[in-house]
């Protein structure tokens, strides 16, 4: 009765979730290090910014709005990424999406057909395998070596690109690794695309959430080949449940008209992205506040915990992250014989002690055998969390 593209969706992150909850019926306290999600933390959206959502739906903005967003948005944001990143971009060049998911899923449906090749990063966010089999495409992972400390094996990339290929993606800072790109990496792999004439799609949804070096921005380094920028408000303004997030287009030649053009037909099909939202980034953007570099101190803190945990476990291996919330170790099967892959160890883990993290296979071919951490929770949390996975351990 279904389609089998449907049927084969599969996201770890949320049907790890599901397996918690039918562990918690067992009345079992769960620890959640599975979800990016700073809202269910100790990390609250800050009230002005609240406050500017709440007056925009009593100020009567409850309508539909303009299918490209609402044009004082998109002059925010054009010169918030023109001023970031040193480059011109206009309103013209900016759309307002229902989060970083619906950018991914409009780039996607607008770029990938008939087996035709996107190049992503492996690991990687499971949406961008998701969605390109959902087109009848490719995913295909050019590998993030991790014993170079997850940067991109650039030999690998160049390999893997053919007449299929239609897009590269930066992923940086990359879920699940938690490890940004080296500015030297990312103009490699702007000169291979430009070799190739392939535009370049760059996740940057976690550009603000930095511990140890500023974000290194695809576009600032790019003058001719085009770069598809997509960012949003969940993580870096603690607004996960309010679905918003932009696409701007860096595009020195004019080389992406087309695709701007189906872009925004899809756009104006689905109508358009939250309108109080949308008002209320406005008021982000203007008085961007103190609270991302607040959560950035605190997590911070966590990560340098976490990792020194890990780090300490025999059979574990873990290159220390530099952004985002998760880190991703390696498992070491020799040692754990107990378990035969990254997903049955999850699971027992989850039933045996209630911490649910995320299983690296997940994450696509190059994720197996590992699994995914989140550093989200407080440090008493984390503490009680790592005690009762090196008893499970042992
Ligand atoms: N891109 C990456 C790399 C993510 O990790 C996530 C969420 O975890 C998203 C996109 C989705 O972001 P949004 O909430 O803006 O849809």
């Amino acid at each position: 009765m279904v389609t089998k593209r449907v049927k084969e969706i599969s996201y770890a992150i949320r049907e790890i979730a599901a397996v918690a909850n039918e562990v918690a019926k067992s009345g079992k306290q769960i620890y959640h290090l599975n979800i990016g999600d700073p809202v269910i933390y100790d990390f609250n959206t800050p009230k002005y910014i609240s406050q500017a959502l709440a007056d925009a739906t009593f100020e009567g903005k409850n309508n539909y709005v303009d299918s490209l967003g609402v044009p004082e948005l998109r002059e925010e944001i054009s010169k918030l990424v023109s001023r970031s990143y040193k480059i011109n971009v206009t309103m013209d060049d900016v759309l307002a999406t229902s989060g970083v998911t619906e950018g991914i899923f409009f780039l996607v449906a607008a770029l990938i057909e008939n087996k035709n090749e996107f190049l992503i990063p492996g690991p990687s966010y499971p949406l961008y395998i998701n969605y390109t089999k959902f087109f009848d495409g490719i995913p295909v992972e050019y590998e993030l070596d991790e014993n170079n400390g997850w940067e991109p094996n650039i030999e690998d990339l160049r390999k893997k690109i053919t007449e299929k290929t239609k897009a590269i993606l930066i992923s940086s800072p990359n879920n699940p690794t938690g490890v940004m790109y080296s500015e030297k990496m990312i103009k490699n792999i702007i000169d291979i695309a430009g070799e190739h004439d392939l535009p370049i799609i760059s996740d940057e949804i976690y550009d603000q959430i930095l511990y140890d070096k500023p974000f290194t921005s695809p576009a600032s380094l790019s003058k001719d080949v085009p770069i598809i920028g997509m960012n949003g408000f969940s993580k870096s303004h603690i607004a996960t449940g309010w679905r918003l997030g932009y696409l701007y287009y860096h595009d020195p030649e004019n080389k992406l008209e087309e695709l701007k053009e189906v872009i925004a037909k899809m756009a104006r099909a689905r109508l358009s992205a939250s309108s109080v939202a949308q008002y209320a980034a406005v008021e982000i953007l203007k008085n961007p506040g103190t609270h991302t570099a607040e959560m950035v101190k605190k997590l911070k803190e966590r990560r340098d915990y976490s990792y020194g945990r890990l780090r300490k476990i025999e059979g574990i291996s873990c290159v220390k992250s530099n952004g985002a919330f998760y880190l991703f170790p390696k498992l070491d099967f020799n040692e754990f014989r107990k378990w035969k892959d990254d997903k049955d160890f999850v699971i027992d883990l989850l039933e045996t002690t209630g911490i649910c993290i995320v299983y690296g296979s997940g994450f696509g071919e190059f994720g197996k055998g590992h699994v995914r951490f989140t550093f989200l929770p407080d440090l008493d949390i984390l503490e009680e969390v790592y005690n009762l996975f090196e008893n499970f351990l042992k």
